[in-house]
C-alpha cells in the first residue's frame, strides 16, 4: 500500500496522500512543512543583516534621495553627509589614541507636507536599517498622562523585530518636535510638563545611553521585563515646521545688521525666504532648550513646494501616484492615460485649496474612485483622464470634501 515517503503513515492512516515521482507525500506533512517555510521566511524577513548595511557615498545617497524626494537639494545634501558620517562612524574602532567621532543626530525644519518624513524614511529604506516615526506630543514625562519617552524606542524594537542590536543601528524620526517647544525664552519656574520636561527626557536618549524599554510599550503591562537598549548609534531625526520661525530669524538679522556695512548686508537678505538663513539661536529663541539643540548638531531646512514641484511630485518619483495609478489599471489589462491638463488642474486644486503634497493623492482619488469602481466589471481597456473629466469629479464628488479639510 502506498505511504508517506515523509513520515511513513499509510494511505488509510491520512486524509490525503498525493503522489510524486516516485514518492508521496500525506496532508499532514504538507502542513508541516509550510509552516516550517513559513517561519524561515518571517525570520529572512525580520533579520536586519547589519553587515550589509550598503553605505553609499554622499553623493550617492543624494542620487538615490532623487529618486523619491523632489527639490529639497540643500536638505538631502546635509543629510547625505550626516548620514555618511554617521555610519562610517559606525565602523569605527574606538581605542584611546583615535580621535572619536561624535554622533550627528539631525533636525529638519520646514513647512509641512514638504518632505521631511519623507527623507528620513528613504534613508532608512536606503540603509536597510529600522526605521520608526514617533510624535513627539504624544510623549509625555515619566508619570503624566500620555506615553513615556522611552516608548519611542519600544516602537524602533518593534521594528526590528525585537533584533536588539539592530535596533541600535536604527533611525527614529521624531516628528513634530517643535510642539514640545516651551512657551517662553525663560526657563520656567512652574513645571512644565508637555514641553520643557519632555526635552529633559529626551536629551540622554540623543545624546546615548543605555535604557530599559518595556518591549510591549505603556504602562498598561507592568510585570513587562525590560530590555536594555544602547542608544549610542541609533540617528535622531527631528522634524517640525517651527511656524512663525521666519519672525525669530527676521529680528536676530535685523539686530545683526546695525554696524558699519549694515546696508551692504541687508540688501543681500532674500526676505521672500529666510529660511534659508536658519541658526541655532533661532531654535533657542523658538523655546528648544540648548541642551536639546546642541545634541542635534546638524540643521537643515526645506523649502515649501511650490506648484512647479508639486506637478514633478505627480509623476515624477519612483512611487508616484501617477504611476501608481497606471500600474493598478495596468493590472486590469486597463490602458490609463492621464493627459497633461488634468495633472496641471490637480496641482491647481492642490494650490488653490491649500492642500499641498499630502493633498495630491486624495484629489486624485476623489478623482479615480468611480473609474476604479466601475472599470474593472464593465470590460472598458481604456480610460483617459482630461481636465474636464477631472474638474467633473472633483464639482461632484470632491469639492465638499476639499472645502472641509
Ligand atoms: P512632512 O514634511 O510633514 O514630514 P511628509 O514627508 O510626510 O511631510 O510628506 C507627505 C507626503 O507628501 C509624502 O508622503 C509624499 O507623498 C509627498 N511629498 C512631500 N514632499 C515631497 C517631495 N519633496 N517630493 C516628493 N513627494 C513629497
Amino acid at each position: 500500500m502506498d505511504k508517506c515517503s515523509f513520515c511513513g503513515r499509510k494511505k488509510n492512516e491520512v486524509d490525503l496522500l498525493i503522489a510524486g515521482m516516485g514518492a508521496h507525500i500525506c496532508d499532514k506533512c504538507i502542513e508541516q512543512a509550510h509552516a516550517i517555510v513559513e517561519e524561515e521566511f518571517n525570520n529572512k524577513k525580520s533579520s536586519f543583516d547589519l553587515k550589509s548595511i550598503k553605505l553609499l557615498k554622499p553623493v550617492q545617497i543624494k542620487e538615490f534621495l532623487d529618486k523619491y524626494v523632489i527639490g529639497q537639494d540643500h536638505a538631502k545634501k546635509i543629510l547625505s553627509v550626516a548620514v555618511y558620517n554617521h555610519y562610517k562612524r559606525l565602523g569605527q574602532k574606538i581605542d584611546e589614541e583615535e580621535t572619536e567621532i561624535e554622533k550627528s543626530n539631525i533636525i529638519l525644519v520646514g513647512p509641512t507636507g514638504t518632505g521631511k518624513t519623507l527623507l528620513a524614511r528613504t534613508i532608512a529604506k536606503m540603509l536597510h536599517v529600522p526605521f520608526t516615526i514617533v510624535d513627539a506630543t504624544v510623549l509625555t514625562e515619566a508619570g503624566y498622562v500620555g506615553e513615556d519617552i522611552e516608548s519611542l524606542l519600544t516602537r524602533l524594537l518593534q521594528a526590528a523585530d525585537y533584533n536588539v542590536e539592530a535596533a541600535e543601528k536604527g533611525i527614529v524620526f521624531i516628528d513634530e518636535i517643535d510642539k514640545i517647544a516651551r512657551k517662553g525664552d525663560n526657563p520656567s519656574i512652574t513645571r512644565d510638563v508637555s514641553g520643557e520636561g519632555v526635552q529633559q527626557g529626551l536629551l540622554k536618549l540623543l545624546e546615548g545611553a543605555v535604557v530599559n524599554v518595556p518591549p510591549q510599550g505603556g504602562r498598561k503591562h507592568p510585570e513587562q521585563k525590560m530590555i536594555p537598549v544602547n542608544t549610542k548609534n541609533i540617528l535622531f531625526v527631528c522634524g517640525g515646521a517651527f511656524d512663525g520661525i521666519e519672525r525669530k530669524i527676521a529680528q536676530r538679522m535685523n539686530t545683526k545688521v546695525v554696524g558699519f556695512n549694515a546696508v551692504e548686508h541687508t540688501s543681500s537678505i532674500d526676505r521672500n525666504n529666510l529660511m534659508q538663513y536658519i541658526a541655532p539661536m533661532d531654535l533657542k529663541s523658538f523655546g528648544l532648550i540648548p541642551e536639546i539643540i546642541g545634541r542635534l548638531p546638524v540643521l537643515t531646512y526645506l523649502d515649501p513646494l511650490d506648484a512647479d514641484a508639486l506637478r514633478r511630485i505627480l509623476t515624477e518619483p519612483k512611487n508616484a501616484i501617477v504611476k501608481q495609478y497606471l500600474k493598478l489599471f495596468e493590472l486590469d489589462n486597463i490602458d490609463l492615460v492621464f493627459e497633461e491638463d488634468a495633472l496641471n488642474y490637480v496641482v491647481n486644486i492642490a494650490t488653490e485649496y491649500k492642500l499641498g503634497a499630502r493633498g495630491l493623492r486624495s484629489i486624485c482619488e476623489t478623482i479615480m474612485v468611480d473609474a476604479m469602481f466601475e472599470m474593472p466589471s464593465n470590460g472598458s481597456k481604456k480610460l483617459t483622464i482630461t481636465e474636464d473629466y477631472a474638474r467633473d469629479r472633483i464639482e461632484k464628488i470632491g469639492m465638499k470634501l476639499l472645502k472641509a479639510s
